[in-house]
C-alpha cells in the first residue's frame, strides 16, 4: 500500500482500520426497529411507511458520515464522497433495506449499513480515497430489483403498474420515496460510470455457516430461466382401466421430476434444476390424470450449462414419453434472468483482503438474485457473502452473528481501498 498524496493517514495505518462491531450492530437493530406489522414481525416491504421510515433513519446515517445525501429518480438513496484525483470514477457499494413481506432484518440490510459503517471509518480516520464515493441504498429490490434495474437502464416501463403487497404500483412507490417517474431517464447511468461497485450480503444458501467459513467470494450470480411443461395422456376410468392400458400423464411426469432431478446432479457443476409446481387435471380421485401442467427452472452460471442441461432433459422425456404413451411440450417462459460474473479482479481483491485480515473464505455463486447482478450491466462488479444461520433469507428467522457481519463489513472496507489504491 502507498501513502496518499493527499490523505492525513498513511497505507500502512490504512491497513490496520477495522469498522465498529458494536455500531454495525447498533445501527442493525434500530433499522429493524422501523417497518413492523401488528404483530410486531417485521414487514418493510417497499413503499411502505416502514420503508420510508427506514430509509430516513439511513439518510440521517449518511448525513453523520459526512456523506451528501440525495434520492435519484428512482428513489435510490445515494450519498456521495468526493475523492481526491480529479476525473477518476466512483467506486460503488451498498445493497438495500426493502424486504419480502415477512422477511427478515439481515438480507439488504447488512450490506447497506455495512457500507455506511464503513463511510463512518474512512470519516473518523480522515481517510481520503482518491476516486469519489457512492453508497448506495436501492430501492425496491425486494420487488424486482428496481432501483438498481432503473439505474442500469434496465427498467422495463410496463413494470411500474406492478402492484407490490403495500397496494402501491412501482410507479405510485416511486414517487412515494421521493423519486419521479417522470424523469426516470436522469436515473439512468450510462455503462463505464462507475470505476467498480461492491455489494456485500448474507448468503442464502447455507454453506459458509455448514462450513464453517467466515466470507464467500461469489464468482457470479446465476442465470435462470423458466418453463412451462404439459404433459398430455388419456384421462379415463380409474376403477376399469387396466393397469397396462393407461396413459397416465400424472405418472410421467412423476418420472420425469425424478429425472430432472438426476440429470442435474449427474454433470459436473453447481448447476440447479427444480420442478416446484404441477397440476393434475380433471384432479379426482376416480380419474387417471390426463393432463399434468408443471414448472421447470434451471439455474446456473454459464447459459451453455443451461443449455446443456435442458438437452439432457428433453431426452429424458422422450424416453418417458415413448413407454407411457404420453407427449410433452415444452413452453420458455420470458421470465429470464441472464447470469451476471463478478469482475475476476475484484474477486482476487476480495480474497486478498479476506487473507490479509486472517479470515476463512471460498469461491462460490450465488443463486439468488441482487442490485449487483444489474450492476453487473453497467460496472466492474464484486460481491461478498457473510454466513447465514441455516443458509435462513426470507423469514424472521434469518440471522447473522455481529461478528460474522463485523468480518464481512472489514473485508468490505479493505476491498473498497485496495481498488482505490490500485484502480484508476
Ligand atoms: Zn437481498
Amino acid at each position: 500500500m502507498g501513502v496518499f498524496c493527499c490523505g492525513l493517514i498513511t497505507g500502512h495505518a490504512q491497513e490496520a482500520l477495522r469498522v465498529n462491531q458494536d455500531r454495525l450492530q447498533g445501527t442493525l437493530e434500530t433499522l429493524a426497529t422501523y417497518g413492523k406489522d401488528a404483530s410486531g414481525q417485521p414487514n418493510r416491504v417497499a413503499f411502505s411507511d416502514g420503508d420510508i421510515q427506514g430509509r430516513a433513519y439511513v439518510a440521517g446515517l449518511m448525513k453523520q458520515a459526512g456523506l451528501q445525501v440525495r434520492t435519484d429518480a428512482a428513489g435510490n438513496l445515494i450519498g456521495t464522497r468526493p475523492g481526491t484525483v480529479a476525473g477518476l470514477k466512483p467506486l460503488g457499494l451498498g445493497s438495500h433495506i426493502d424486504m419480502v413481506p415477512h422477511g427478515g432484518n439481515y438480507d439488504g440490510c447488512v450490506g447497506s449499513l455495512a457500507a455506511i459503517e464503513v463511510a463512518r471509518v474512512l470519516q473518523e480516520n480522515q481517510v481520503q480515497t482518491r476516486h469519489p464515493l457512492e453508497f448506495i441504498i436501492f430501492s425496491n429490490e425486494e420487488g424486482g430489483v428496481m432501483g438498481s434495474r432503473a439505474m442500469a437502464g434496465a427498467l422495463k416501463p410496463e413494470a411500474l403498474q406492478v402492484v407490490n403487497s403495500t397496494g402501491y404500483s412501482m410507479g405510485q412507490g416511486i414517487q412515494r420515496l421521493g423519486g419521479d417517474t417522470t424523469r426516470l431517464q436522469e436515473a439512468i447511468r450510462p455503462k463505464g460510470s462507475f470505476a467498480a461497485f461492491l455489494e456485500l450480503h448474507i448468503e442464502q444458501g447455507g454453506i459458509l455457516d455448514r462450513e464453517g467459513e467466515d466470507i464467500g467470494v461469489v464468482e457470479g450470480i446465476v442465470g435462470l430461466r423458466w418453463w412451462d411443461v404439459t404433459v398430455k395422456g388419456m384421462a379415463n376410468h380409474a376403477g376399469t382401466t387396466p393397469m397396462g392400458l393407461r396413459q397416465d400423464a400424472l405418472l410421467a411426469a412423476a418420472r420425469f421430476i425424478q429425472a430432472v432431478n438426476e440429470e442435474a446432479k449427474g454433470m459436473d457443476g453447481k448447476q440447479v434444476a427444480t420442478v416446484g409446481r404441477i397440476a393434475a387435471y380433471p384432479g379426482a380421485p376416480n380419474v387417471i390424470p390426463g393432463e399434468v401442467v408443471l414448472s421447470l427452472e434451471i439455474r446456473d452460471l454459464s447459459d451453455a450449462v443451461i443449455d446443456a442441461l435442458y438437452e439432457r432433459i428433453l431426452e429424458r422425456a422422450s424416453a418417458i414419453t415413448q413407454d407411457s404413451g404420453t407427449t410433452f411440450a415444452f413452453e420458455a417462459l420470458d421470465t429470464t434472468g441472464k447470469p451476471a460474473l463478478t469482475d475476476p479482479r475484484i474477486q482476487q481483491t476480495i480474497q486478498e483482503a479476506a487473507d490479509a485480515l486472517g479470515l476463512s473464505r471460498r469461491n462460490m455463486q450465488s443463486g439468488a438474485g441482487h442490485d449487483a447482478q444489474d450492476m453487473a450491466l453497467i460496472a466492474p462488479v464484486g460481491m461478498i457473502f457473510v454466513p447465514s444461520n441455516g443458509g435462513i433469507s426470507h423469514s424472521p428467522e434469518e440471522y447473522t452473528s455481529r461478528e460474522d457481519m463485523a468480518h464481512g463489513a472489514d473485508v468490505l472496507l479493505h476491498t473498497l481501498l485496495l481498488l482505490d489504491q490500485s484502480w484508476d
